[in-house]
């Protein structure tokens, strides 16, 4: 049996016909950029996370970017970011001329909130958390330091939409919510998609001219924008699949479950939640001492997998102008050359999981 870390097809096959009809709807209304999808998208994913907000972007980079952007924090700021984020998390902050200061994950992939204040400078502004893999940072403590240190929070939902902590929706906890719609994401476009979510109508002010070349009013330009809207079409799909992101959601976390209850191997550490936080599993991340020797026994097994992510943000050769060098992040750089994200995707048959279950019982 072959098995991909991913099927994104499986995802459109099972609601085939709402995409399809959908698609055609949009195609034919003779209207692509700015319409009523996006509005009405805007709508439902604003109200799916219990924020006031929405405003729908061309990616989730651009979120980022434009997030710290609006909040005016650039050149001579630092921000406080996790070392074991996707890279894009880090240019969201580097874009603008600020200083990503990093901060080494606890346990459970999050920030590790009990290393930010010995981070604390003069010059931080914001903290910027990434609820990496789906699972919900620890939100309780990282607003308590974001209060008494007046900074901004900006979280990176990229990977978490839908996951909760305290029953709170990720995303509402700060300033801005940044999500990406990347098709591989849990809530994916068809194409390149993103949104912020915000409480602040100001703000949300600010998106919309922002993402039209800074206008409000069509050519009046009251600031230096960007092109960074989110398409028609692709707005029409994503509400497609945002009608049916209980289902989808549940049906990762019975995968997870599955995972957890049955993989059973002294040689493989299985992923675990932080008490009070959801995981949505956008990946479901194993770690092994023998990694890489694990990734060829189960390539020979036609079981594909995936790093996420081999080399941390601080030492890519975009970041070697930050100066951090090898040993800089000892618990990243160890998460880097151990962790290994295995298939999990809707539409996964209980077929595929007994055998990658099975596969990962016998390596030895
Ligand atoms: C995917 C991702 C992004 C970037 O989103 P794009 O839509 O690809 O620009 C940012 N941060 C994280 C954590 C991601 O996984």
């Amino acid at each position: 049996m072959k098995i991909m870390p991913n099927r994104m097809d499986r995802g459109f096959f099972k609601y085939q016909e709402e995409f399809e009809s959908k698609a055609v709807e949009v195609l034919q209304s003779g209207w692509y950029v700015l319409g009523k999808e996006v509005s009405a998208f805007e709508e439902e994913f604003s109200e799916y996370t219990g924020s006031k907000y929405c405003v729908g972007l061309a990616s989730g980079l651009d979120a980022l970017w434009i997030a710290f952007r609006l909040l005016n924090i650039g050149k001579g700021d630092e921000v406080i970011v996790q070392g074991n984020t996707y890279i894009a998390s880090v240019m969201g902050i580097t874009i603008n001329g600020a200083t990503p200061v990093f901060v080494e994950p606890d346990e459970h992939f999050g920030m590790d909130s009990d290393k930010i204040e010995e981070k604390i400078t003069g010059k931080t502004k914001a903290i910027l958390v990434t609820h990496l893999y789906g699972m919900a940072s620890r939100m309780d403590k990282i607003v308590e330091i974001c209060r008494k240190y007046n900074l901004r929070l900006v979280e990176d939902c990229a990977q978490s939409h839908g996951a909760c902590f305290n029953g709170k929706m990720t995303g509402t906890f700060g300033d801005v919510g940044c999500f990406s719609f990347y098709p591989s994401k849990n809530l994916g476009a068809f194409g390149d998609a993103g949104a912020v979510v915000v409480n602040d109508e100001r703000l949300a002010k600010d998106f919309r001219i922002f993402r039209n070349y800074g206008s409000e009013k069509r050519y009046y330009n009251k600031v230096v924008g960007a092109n960074s809207r989110l398409d028609e079409l692709q707005a029409g799909l994503l509400r497609v699949r945002l009608s049916h992101m209980k289902e989808i959601t549940d049906e990762k976390v019975k995968i997870a479950e599955r995972y957890a209850r049955e993989i059973k191997n002294k040689k493989i550490q299985l992923p675990t939640l932080l008490e009070g936080a959801t995981c949505v599993w956008h990946q479901y991340v194993i770690r092994c001492e023998e990694r890489d020797r694990l990734i060829d026994y189960l390539s020979e097994k036609e079981i594909g997998t995936i790093i996420h992510y081999p080399i941390p943000p601080h030492l890519a050769e975009a970041y070697q102008y930050l100066g951090h060098k090898e040993g800089f992040l000892p618990i990243t750089e160890h998460l880097a050359k151990t962790v290994l994200s295995i298939p999990m995707y809707n539409g996964m048959t209980e077929e595929e999981q007994d055998y990658v279950i099975d596969s990962l019982n016998e390596f030895k």
